[in-house]
């Protein structure tokens, strides 16, 4: 039953989890900002080298896609990515049934033990094996805290997608203060070791001064508490100067800019005041940054009307060498009437795989499993889209707590609550971030635990349901296969 080739075993693994593109920045400046669900725990036994007697057998629910005549990728929403040459592949097929590496150094005789241990340490890392009789399960252990400061709703565009009526208000630097020292309180209140503060408005750039204060502010607070700080400024980008870049350098800031095509595909959805288009300002704005030494993140929302111009985006981010994420347009009340911007599955697909090929034709080092489709995350398995309700914070200007963005005016604490995060976990009211296992068509998705169903605001608007799967299902199932091909031929690459 076992093969006797003389090759060694080679598996290539996605480690890449830290993904610190788009995928762990967790932001969009445009229609969603998404959080991820809390850090994944792996259970100890897997962690550890396996011993000689110790029995492994293969994980279920994986599946097989030959990539080229050497490799394939084993997928699958309980393991890491992992891609196989043929000797790995009958390696793994070893373990259908517990094995263990005596029994299995006894079948390969011609391949050196320790090369062996090493393969069947990888396999038993990217948890395409796990010790026998082990139950799988998944632990959500909460690490970063994110708060999201409204701090204007002032801005200098109108885009089409919009959930924001742009009034006149800034919060006050005291509401600021405030609302940061609530999330250090929760913070340590409920043992987070990271904050994460999204700078966000309307426009946020148009408050810089704010922004510094307040993230001064932050750091004093992280310091005293011992609590690990990051910050991130959203933008439509049309304000970056060399100031403000230098300004967001000096206090470790990124930067988040929205860019949703090139020419007219951005100008069609995101547009000034006046009506003029902003392209041109935007991309000014990005090359200022990267001329300034700061990499911007790119956001992109796609809707129905920039889907076709998806391709000519990927080639300009990958030819500047930009973190990026694809996300998919929500409707919300103020956007309604604009029919084209909805997400018509074929011509989504269509732009997306068109877009796909041209990153296969630039397969860039940075690993994409985490930005390539909309809320998706295919680096880790996971059970939540987004952190709401769980451990995100979202202020308005007046310091009322909101649990989303997109839901700024249901409010449900305040930042003179002790505990605001214990407030916003309780409330039942509101929107309700359910686990995917909870999710009708997706308990038995082979997807599930990097998809987790897709934003639940999106599917609550869609089916006035949160436990049922995403409108955008059928576009995610059409595309998840070729997001991990590609991931595939990167490991390939880059090996
Ligand atoms: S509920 Fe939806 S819109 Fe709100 S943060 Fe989560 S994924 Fe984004
Ligand atoms: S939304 Fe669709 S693709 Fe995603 S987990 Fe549910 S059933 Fe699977």
């Amino acid at each position: 039953m076992l093969s006797q080739t003389l090759e060694p075993p080679k598996i290539l693994v996605s480690l890449d989890t830290n993904n610190t593109a788009t995928g762990q920045c967790d932001c969009d400046g445009g229609d969603c900002a998404c959080d991820l669900s809390p850090v994944v725990a792996l259970p100890s036994e897997i962690k550890s080298s396996p011993a000689m007697f110790d029995k492994f057998v293969r994980v279920p629910n994986s599946q097989i896609m030959n990539l080229d005549d050497s490799y394939s990728i084993c997928y699958g929403s309980h393991h890491q990515l992992a891609v196989l040459n043929k000797s790995a592949l009958n390696l793994l097929a070893n373990f259908t049934n517990p094995h263990n590496l005596k029994d299995i150094a006894l079948d390969y005789p011609d391949i050196e033990f320790i090369t062996l241990q090493q393969a069947i340490q990888k396999l038993s890392q990217a948890r395409l094996i796990i010790p026998e009789n082990y139950s799988w399960q998944l632990n959500e252990i909460p690490d970063t805290l994110t708060a999201w400061l409204h701090i204007t709703d002032r801005c200098n565009l109108r885009c089409d997608y919009c959930y924001l009526p742009h009034l006149p208000t800034d919060m006050s630097p005291d509401i600021g203060k405030a609302a940061i020292e609530s999330t250090f309180r929760s913070a340590t209140l409920n043992n987070y070791r990271r904050v994460r503060l999204k700078y966000a408005g309307g426009e946020a750039l148009l408050c810089p001064t704010l922004i510094q204060h307040l993230h001064l502010y932050a750091q004093y607070l992280s310091q005293e508490t011992d609590i690990a700080l990051d910050g991130i400024v959203l933008s439509n980008g049309t304000l970056i100067t060399p100031e403000i870049v230098e300004m967001l350098q000096k206090l470790n800031l990124r930067l988040m800019i929205s860019l949703d095509g090139l020419s007219h595909f951005h100008d069609s959805q995101r547009c000034y005041a006046s009506g003029k288009g902003s392209f041109s300002d935007v991309e000014r704005g990005i090359k200022t940054a990267l001329q300034n030494g700061l990499t911007p993140d790119i956001s992109v929302t796609v809707s129905g009307r920039n889907a076709a111009g998806l391709p000519a985006l990927m080639a300009w981010i990958l030819e500047y060498n930009l973190p990026f994420s694809l996300n998919f347009y929500r409707e919300n009340e103020l956007s309604a009437n604009y029919q084209d911007l909805h997400l018509e599955e074929s011509q989504i697909i269509e732009g997306m795989l068109a877009a796909f090929k041209v990153i296969e034709s630039q397969l860039p080092h940075r690993s994409l499993l985490g930005s390539l489709i909309d809320r998706a995350n295919l680096s880790s398995p996971h059970k939540r889209t987004c952190g709401v309700g769980q451990s995100y914070l979202v202020f308005n200007d007046k310091g009322q707590i909101a649990k989303c963005q997109m839901q700024l005016h249901k409010t449900v604490s305040s930042i003179d609550n002790p505990d605001p995060l214990n407030v916003i976990r309780q409330d039942k009211a509101g929107i309700q971030n359910l686990s995917v296992e909870e999710k009708e068509g997706c308990r038995t998705c082979e997807w599930k635990y990097w998809c987790t169903g897709g934003c639940p605001l999106a599917t609550f608007k869609a089916t006035g349901r949160y436990d049922i799967q995403s409108p955008n299902c059928n576009i995610y199932k059409a595309l998840y296969p070729e997001a991990v091909r590609l991931e595939g031929l990167r490991l390939i690459k880059y090996s």
